[in-house]
């Protein structure tokens, strides 16, 4: 084994033991997480070695150098999920390789996204990104749409071709009256994740938690983790 792959081997072995032992004091079945190693800014090369490790899942948030990483690793078969603020140009690009897109958070995106599925006979996946606090009609900061807009969207993805509603997806806030409770946060983002199934029961995928705050998100329910920097180590240019 390479020195990396030895070191992603080492810091997988790592989150697998904070994600069995969070589970473990949530009562839950470790099999009700899964998780994403969110691969941006590293290389391809990782991504090949993670994937003989065993992940199956990674994500990226700028489309060109995913478009680029997920043909460089078409071989490993993975399952590619798209995390990051998405211009409606760049949908058609995305929707080629992501088989899920975690950051719907305007219904303009959704008629992006349900067009390019269409043309390039895809299905892919969403999710509503939900901005804890985000005033109503508004996007926050890092994207994502207000609590209250969430139900709209899920409706409008639901009826569009091409896509499936499949849940929720939030970031802990950095401002507001979440910021430094990530625990309240993901308690939050549960009750909204448990609503949207009231009308979209098949809408179960809650996609929460990351390296630091990763045993927060499973307490309150999390179905995937989206896991970075404690796989891969710090990103230089921390983005
Ligand atoms: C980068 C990123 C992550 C992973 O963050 P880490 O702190 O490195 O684990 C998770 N979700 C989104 C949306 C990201 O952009």
């Amino acid at each position: 084994m390479t020195d990396r792959k030895a070191q992603l081997a080492a810091n997988l072995a790592r989150v697998e033991d904070r994600i069995a032992a969070a589970c473990a004091a949530a009562g839950r079945p470790r099999d009700e997480v899964t998780l994403i190693v969110v691969t941006k800014t590293y290389p391809a090369s990782d991504v090949r070695f993670l994937a003989e490790l065993g992940v199956t899942q990674v994500a990226e948030n700028r489309d060109q150098e995913a478009a680029q990483k997920a043909a460089d690793c078409t071989e490993a078969g993975l399952t590619w999920h798209f995390v990051g603020q998405l211009q409606t140009n760049k949908a058609r690009s995305v929707v080629r390789y992501a088989d899920f897109v975690h950051s719907v958070d305007r219904s303009r995106l959704v008629s992006a996204l349900s067009d390019a599925a269409v043309r390039t006979g895809r299905e892919v996946g969403c999710l509503v990104q939900v901005a804890l606090d985000a005033p109503s009609g508004s996007v926050g900061s890092r994207g994502g749409a207000a609590p209250e807009d969430v139900a709209e969207l899920a409706d409008a993805v639901a009826a569009a071709d091409g896509l499936r509603i499949e849940g929720v997806m939030t970031v802990a806030p950095l401002t507001g009256r979440y910021a430094g409770e990530p625990r309240a946060a993901f308690d939050r983002m549960r009750e909204i994740a448990s609503a949207l199934r009231e009308t979209h029961p098949a809408a179960t995928m809650v996609s929460a938690g990351m390296s630091s705050d990763l045993e927060h998100a499973v307490a309150a329910g999390a179905t995937h983790v989206r896991v970075g920097t404690a796989v891969l180590g710090v990103r230089p240019g921390l983005r």
